[in-house]
């Protein structure tokens, strides 16, 4: 069995699953909003204990951050303070006795979704997780695209010459144009009211209900997106494109949308066999994790 971890800035899911990744018990507690290491680890070891170490042979863990995936090394996590150059897989390796793996959570879910998702079967695919940020990955060949870190930080590609700046320190990033909070500001914008107290899934069903200002958010954020999405397929040329995360719940208002403005951009033999998808799988972050660890338990 493999111990899977995702850890994201509010909880951390960990669950157990068996060989073929099926998910046999899972657990979810709130996430230290801080470098709060010993109560991570103790975490971990306690999950490792309540499933009975004899049985885990590897765990992985899908972190929020900047990874080297090969060292298992956390450069940064931007919504947890704290966790800075920390060799994680090291640490946790030594204490629990037990081989560890780390990667990009976006990495993680889309592992997840290739193996047993939206994606099975799919030799280039792109995910997209959106949410407060936008996280990305890519398959290549049925595996995930890494750099010397994980890579594919989609979210960070800039769309514009003169752009807003973005969480990651960069302008103009196509982050700043689809991300939860930039929807909401631009929406407040719009109706004039500063201090709204609203969410994008507010702004999704006011769409829905034919609402100006809202259809003119979601019209500029599909805009975006699929202009985005049209530059990536020209460079990936993947036969699946995957929605996950919070905002994916408005896919059918975005999805005809998006594929007006692909069906425009892109270099049209591109699209022949391209399909735009939500995501599959319910814990696809924990079982991507587990997955993760038993691809590089078997490949070391
Ligand atoms: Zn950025």
């Amino acid at each position: 069995m493999f111990l899977g971890i995702d850890w994201g800035g509010t909880y951390i899911k960990a669950g157990v699953t068996d060989n073929r990744g099926k998910l046999l018990f899972k657990k979810v507690f709130f996430s230290p909003r801080f470098k709060e290491e010993s109560v991570f680890i103790n975490k971990v070891e306690e999950l490792i204990h309540f499933a009975g170490p004899k049985h885990i042979a590897a765990v992985g863990i899908g972190a929020p951050g900047i990874i080297d995936t090969k060292e298992g090394f956390i450069y940064y996590l931007p919504n947890i303070p704290g966790w800075q150059n920390y060799p994680l897989k090291k640490v946790l390796g030594k204490k629990l006795n037990i081989p560890v793996a780390v990667d990009n959570d976006a990495n993680v879910f889309a592992l997840a979704e290739a193996r047993m998702g939206s994606a099975k079967g799919a030799k280039r695919a792109i995910f997209l997780t959106l949410g407060t940020g936008l996280g990305g990955a890519v398959i290549i060949n049925g595996n995930i695209l890494e750099g010397r870190t994980s890579a594919s930080e989609l979210g960070h590609v800039p769309i514009s010459l003169k752009g807003s700046r973005c969480s990651c320190g960069g302008t103009g990033c196509i982050e700043t144009f689809i991300g939860n909070k930039y929807l909401v500001s631009r929406y407040k914008r719009i109706k004039k009211k500063k201090n709204l107290n609203i969410e994008v899934k507010d702004i999704f069903n006011n769409a829905l209900k034919g609402e100006k200002e809202a259809l003119t958010v979601w019209e500029d954020f599909s805009y975006a997106l699929g202009m985005f999405l049209s530059g990536m397929i020209n460079v990936f040329n993947p036969e699946k494109i995957i929605f996950g995360g919070g905002v994916s719940g408005a896919f059918r208002v975005f999805k005809p949308l998006v594929w007006k403005v692909i069906e425009k951009q892109v270099m049209w033999p591109h699209i022949k066999n391209l399909k735009l998808e939500k995501a599959r799988l319910k814990n696809a972050g924990i079982i991507g994790a587990a997955i993760l660890a038993k691809e590089q338990l078997a490949g070391s």
